[in-house]
C-alpha cells in the first residue's frame, strides 16, 4: 500500500449509495471535487481514471474495487521516479 503517491486523498468505504453518473449502474468509486460529488461504476471509473484523479480532491472506493486510477493517480503529478536505491545496486 503506497499512499504517499496519491494526489487525491484515496479512502477505502465500506460501502456507496450513489449511483454511476454516467450509466446509473450501483457506484464503485465516488469523486468529490470542487463542483460536488461524482460517482462511477467499475467500468466507468476505471475508464475516466485519469480524470478522475486529476480532478477530484478525494475518492472514495469499495474495498473490493481495483481502480485503475491508482496508478494512473501516481503518475499524473509526480516527476519521473530516479529509484536512487537501484543505481546502488546496479554498479
Ligand atoms: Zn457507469
Amino acid at each position: 500500500m503506497d499512499h504517499t503517491t496519491f494526489t487525491p486523498v484515496l479512502d477505502v468505504v465500506a460501502e456507496l449509495t450513489e449511483r454511476c453518473d454516467r450509466c446509473g449502474a450501483a457506484a464503485k468509486l465516488s469523486a468529490i471535487m470542487d463542483e460536488g460529488g461524482l460517482a462511477f461504476c467499475g467500468h466507468h471509473a476505471n475508464r475516466y481514471a485519469d480524470g478522475i484523479a486529476r480532478a477530484a480532491a478525494r475518492i472514495q472506493v469499495l474495498p473490493d474495487f481495483r481502480w485503475a486510477g491508482m496508478a494512473a493517480a501516481s503518475t499524473v503529478d509526480t516527476p519521473a521516479p530516479r529509484a536512487p536505491r537501484a543505481y546502488r545496486n546496479s554498479r
